[in-house]
């Protein structure tokens, strides 16, 4: 078999996704002792109380398919968003989402626009398509540059993806900005507005996606139960897109795309609004913590409307090896001179700000 020839061009120079170190893998590298993760952006508390009495009280009927239509856990979303729901289309994670959509959208030689850094799934999910990623740098405080983006869009560009709050960096665009951009932009163009963090925002000046969105507009609100819900291991997202899009993506998707357990669970975590509150206070005073430490630190910083924050540092991958090395696993991105730390509890908060405190003692008394 000539191999080259099987795997398509679009295929072969892609790079997989790099998920952020496993505990138990650091656990051993270290030798042992305390681990705290903070690279996937995961929520340090397990699903709430409702949603596991609801998934064990579903296991023994895990020999059937799951609704293929997600009907209960869409009309909750009904209730939770007040949007319509042939309007709504979950996924097995968000991630799917984006990939389902770029299937049913992109061809060969269009142009997929994002910024940069922003979510890395973004042209991989272009490329694939064999369409051209076209990223445009953040600016210097790391917010997106909506008049470099509206000036990067050509009419060849099939996409727009926004995330906001962005990942890595937490910065977001304000409800003002949002609306200019969006009604700059020329019809042909689908926005994909990725709301993976909007649960932990506390700015005032935050746009909900759904005030923009009116079933015609070609925009695309996603949000997901892997973050402030808790259930990053079972796959849940999902998308608020108009009908013609939706139905593009249920010929595209898988036919049991959710699993039971997942749809399950999702819908009883919508019904603790109390704690997801919680968390979202607690969320955001752990950062709070981070900033001051970081501050005292002389460490730069960037305020964050998400459960991570983002810090310069022109050795960050040495500081990151410091960090490792004392149970702290924070998020690396290649050659860039930044590091993304996550927010957790308030013990990952404590380990997080002694780690680092040590980390730049040892690396002044290296490079004394
Ligand atoms: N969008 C953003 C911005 C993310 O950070 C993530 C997860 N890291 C996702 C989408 C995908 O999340 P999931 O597939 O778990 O819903």
């Amino acid at each position: 078999m000539d191999w080259d020839a099987l795997i398509r061009d679009e295929v072969a120079p892609l790079v997989p996704y790099a998920p952020g170190l496993r505990a138990s893998e650091v656990r051993t590298r270290i030798g042992g002792g305390e681990v705290h993760k903070l690279s996937s952006n995961e929520n340090p508390y397990g699903p709430v109380p409702a949603a596991l009495d609801a998934m064990s009280a579903v296991l023994p009927h895990l020999n059937r398919y799951p609704d293929g239509s997600v009907r209960a856990l869409r009309a909750r979303l009904v209730r939770h968003l007040g949007v319509e729901d042939r309007f709504i289309a979950v996924g097995n994670g968000s991630n799917e989402i984006l990939r389902v959509i770029a299937n049913a959208v992109l061809r060969p030689g269009d142009e997929v626009v994002y910024a940069w850094p922003s979510f890395v799934v973004y042209p991989m999910v272009a490329q694939v398509m064999g369409a051209t990623a076209v990223p445009v740098p953040l600016t210097a405080d790391q917010t997106h540059d909506l008049d470099a983006m509206l000036a990067a869009v050509t009419e060849r560009t099939r996409i727009v993806f926004l995330c906001n709050p962005n990942n890595p960096t937490g910065t977001y665009v304000s409800r003002d900005a949002m609306q200019r951009f969006l009604d700059a932009l020329p019809d042909t163009v689908l926005v994909v507005l990725d709301e993976a963090y909007i649960e932990y925002v506390t700015a005032p000046d935050f746009p909900d996606g759904l005030d923009f969105f009116d079933g015609t507009r070609p925009l695309v609100v996603l949000r997901t139960f892997s973050k402030i819900y808790s259930l990053a291991a079972l796959r849940v997202g999902y998308g608020i897109m108009p009908e013609p899009l939706i139905a593009a993506v249920n010929k595209v998707r898988e036919p049991f795309n959710v699993n039971t357990v997942a749809q399950i669970a999702a819908h009883y975590s919508l019904d603790d609004a109390a704690e997801i509150e919680r968390r979202r206070l607690e969320n955001a005073a752990q950062r709070d913590r981070l900033y001051e430490a970081f501050s005292s630190l002389g460490i730069t910083f960037f305020a964050s409307e998400a459960n991570f924050v983002w810090i310069h540092d022109d050795d960050a991958q040495e500081l990151f090896d410091l960090l490792l090395a004392q149970g702290v696993i924070v998020r690396s991105f290649g050659a860039l001179p930044a590091l993304r730390v996550g927010v957790g509890s308030p013990e990952d908060t404590d380990a997080t700000i002694r780690a680092f405190q040590r980390a730049l003692t040892q690396r002044a008394s290296s490079h004394e």
